[in-house]
């Protein structure tokens, strides 16, 4: 192959990438990737691989792909994704094209409030279909690992419906999912004005019934305006943290939170960041925990304004990429898409780019000892691209260049 991005560790006791070590790929020019049994086990040049042992004496039963002229790199791991709802928010978009406003479009019937009903109407096998067929588009677009949520449910059952749902579409794809309960997304209706009721449901029934029956391996809040408030969310994690969740949380979207109360928890990833102080900043460049950046959400909603992602980085703290693939902000599932964002107006540079989808997309869902590079012992997930430069990915943008992705081991060919 042309390219080969192994993103390997550039130091013996790496965590998540910061600063310049951001833009380290590992590139290896005419290289070769050797997998068995779902796992890489060797990574050099061709040459390399041509002269091994091994190889040379099992070569008949191996199967070799042909990466001439195109580029390889770790698969992508979208470590925030939204993937249980019924139907897109047509309203919604038509609606805020026109200026409509929040209130405005509810009142419409667009909104979140459309997205629970078909939820809590829907079986879970016509849910997991769903997320299925959107894990299947993003294997081929190049995404091998996917954080999935609940959310869009908000009742005890349904947010139970919906994680069940994503376990069963996880078996059926050869990929990797990591579920997230989310069951503190918004206040449903019938709690507006005692949203302490819901939360209670959250942490009493929620939280210990998706623990008891091993649905999600985080819980996730939506800390902000409109939705949960600060002490909510650490009431929220104290709950998870006592029946042994990993937290993260969407941080910092609509207005700036302050983040040092929830570091007692080492939540592994605050998302969005939009707002962020400058304390903040410094406190989480000293932790592993992860600022995931969704830049197609701006998009969606048409904003001027992005994640300041070069403050972020240049602050030392690690950042990573999702799609935040959901009906209502950000209705995609590619991650090419949202490198070119990051690249296009978040002045994060390809290089940048393409380790904040992948290793840090890792660190974020705390699966970077199997994910989001290309060395031995790790899994065989690998996306090879039809381009003659990585800095294709995120400059074709809108277009689909992906020609091949391997899940554990598994090849998944789009042609
Ligand atoms: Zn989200």
């Amino acid at each position: 192959m042309r390219q080969l991005l192994t993103l390997q560790a550039t130091r013996p006791k790496a965590g998540p990438r910061r600063g310049s070590d951001l833009k380290e790929l590992g590139i290896v020019e005419d290289g070769a990737v050797l997998c068995l049994g779902g796992k890489i086990v060797s990574v050099g040049t061709t040459k390399d691989a041509l002269r091994d042992p091994w190889l040379k004496k099992h070569r008949k039963s191996v199967r070799e792909i042909d990466c001439a002229g195109k580029i390889v790199l770790p698969g992508f791991v979208d470590s925030h994704t939204h993937p249980v709802f019924v139907s897109p928010r047509l309203v919604d978009f038509e609606k805020r094209i026109e200026g409509a406003s929040y209130t405005e479009i509810a009142a419409a019937g667009g909104g979140i409030r459309s997205s629970l009903e078909a939820v809590r109407n829907a079986s879970k096998s016509a849910l997991a279909a769903k997320v299925l067929a959107v894990l299947t588009e993003m294997a081929a677009h190049g995404t091998t690992t996917a954080e999935a949520k609940s959310g869009y449910g908000l009742t005890l059952e349904s947010e139970l419906k919906s994680l069940e749902a994503i376990r069963e579409a996880a078996s059926q794809w050869p990929g990797t999912v990591i579920p997230t309960l989310l069951g503190a997304h918004v206040v449903p209706k019938e709690f507006q004005g005692c949203s302490q009721k819901y939360v209670e449901i959250v942490c009493t029934e929620m939280i210990p019934q998706a623990a008891k029956r091993k649905l999600a391996q985080f819980v996730d809040v939506f800390c902000d305006q409109g939705a949960f408030t600060s002490n909510e969310t650490e009431q929220i994690f104290e709950a998870a943290e006592v029946h042994g969740f990993k937290v993260r949380a969407h941080m910092g979207q609509l207005s700036e939170a302050v983040l040092q109360p929830f570091l007692r928890f080492h939540p592994a990833s605050f998302d969005h960041m939009d707002h962020v102080n400058a304390d903040d900043i410094a406190q989480l460049a000293k932790q592993d925990t992860v600022a995931t950046l969704v830049p197609g959400a701006n998009y969606f909603l048409g904003l001027k304004e992005y994640p300041n992602a070069r403050r972020l980085i240049d602050g030392g703290v690690p950042v990573a990429l999702a799609t935040d693939y959901n009906p209502g902000t950000s209705p995609t599932i590619s991650m090419p898409t949202a490198m070119s964002l990051a690249c296009t107006h978040m002045k994060m540079s390809p290089a940048e780019a393409v380790a904040a989808a992948t290793i840090n997309g890792a660190w974020s869902l705390r699966v970077a000892d199997r994910k989001g590079s290309i060395e031995p012992g790790k899994d065989a997930d690998l996306a090879m691209f039809d381009v003659k430069d990585y800095r294709e990915i995120p400059y074709w943008f809108g277009a689909n260049h992906c020609a091949m992705t391997v899940l554990n081991g598994i090849v998944s060919s789009r042609v």
